[in-house]
């Protein structure tokens, strides 16, 4: 076997990848063949292909999506944010690297600019390359690339944009910042004085303190907050999170219409269903 870093095994034959969470929890995949595996200054960058969820895109032995479930997450922290806002115009997007939620952003025809900003740019030529069922091999003129960190694009912005997506992986190295109240106060700043963000927010499940966290810095800083769920059978738990946070317009997804959009998960029934949470998340 070739040399691969230590959440890639082989058992029986086969090769496995292992996604070890928290150190409670491991989750295998039984693999094809791994695709891509480089590392970039930022983290390890691997794309596999697995028999039951097709190619992967893993980031330091994480799994961030998949050709079979990676639809519902982008369309869920994308449609939902942008549906909510009733005239958007300038988008952005921080992480996103697989460019999945960048993809359901140009379904929008009346957007007219989608910054997204990616600390790391092997992800993006990565996915756009091998992982073209979620990036579409994503090439609109109104998607701008910026490769930097996040936090340090949004601090000092101030009435820029309509709608943010905070598409993060876990809270732990790059990605630790994008958690905190001073970057979500900076969100604010950067939004123009009617805007919408949105930001993962973990699992209900195994994550709540992040979760507690987020809606309450989320609830601090916005008029408007609410907490919506979705089901993204890699994630552990499978049942995910997502807190929005709206400047003036109220969150009340039954006086929205939606337009059909070419999506394969979100609908009119999941924008108003998604809020309706179990009783140990509200
Ligand atoms: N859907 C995924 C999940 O919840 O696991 C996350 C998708 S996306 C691949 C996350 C991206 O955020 C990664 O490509 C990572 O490089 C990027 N990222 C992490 N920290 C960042 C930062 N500080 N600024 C910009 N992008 C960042």
């Amino acid at each position: 076997m070739k040399q691969y870093p230590e959440w890639i095994q082989e058992f029986d034959g086969n090769l496995w990848l292992t996604e070890n969470d928290r150190d409670n929890l491991k989750i295998s995949y039984r693999l094809k063949e791994v695709v891509f595996s480089e590392q970039s200054p930022i983290q390890h960058v691997m794309i596999v292909d697995s028999h039951d969820f097709g190619r992967m895109l893993i980031l330091d032995g994480v799994v961030q999506t998949t050709a079979l479930d990676g639809h519902i997450y982008n369309e869920m922290i994308t449609h939902v944010p942008i549906s909510l806002h009733p005239n958007p115009k300038k988008v952005l997007i921080i992480g996103g690297g697989d460019c999945g939620a960048a993809r359901e952003a140009a379904k929008y025809e009346e957007l007219e600019q989608i910054d997204m900003v990616e600390i790391d740019e092997l992800v993006v030529q990565a996915c756009k390359e091998h992982l073209q069922e979620v990036s579409g091999n994503l090439s609109d003129p109104r998607v701008n690339f910026l490769f930097t960190d996040g936090l340090k694009f949004v601090a000092g912005k101030e009435n820029e944009y309509d709608v943010i997506i905070v598409d993060s992986s876990d809270p732990v190295g790059p990605a630790e910042q994008l958690f905190s109240y001073d970057f979500y106060a900076n969100i604010q700043k950067a939004l123009k004085e009617d805007g919408i963000m949105v930001c993962q927010s973990q699992s209900p499940l195994f994550h709540q303190d992040v979760l507690g966290q987020t809606q309450r810095h989320i609830a601090d800083l916005f008029r408007h907050s609410a907490t919506y769920k979705a089901v993204v059978p890699t994630y552990p738990g499978g049942l995910w999170s997502f807190t929005i946070g709206s400047k003036v317009h109220p969150i009340t997804p039954e006086n929205v219409e939606v337009r059909p959009l070419n999506t394969k998960y979100f609908n009119q029934d999941i924008l108003t269903s998604c809020f309706s949470l179990p009783e140990f998340m509200k």
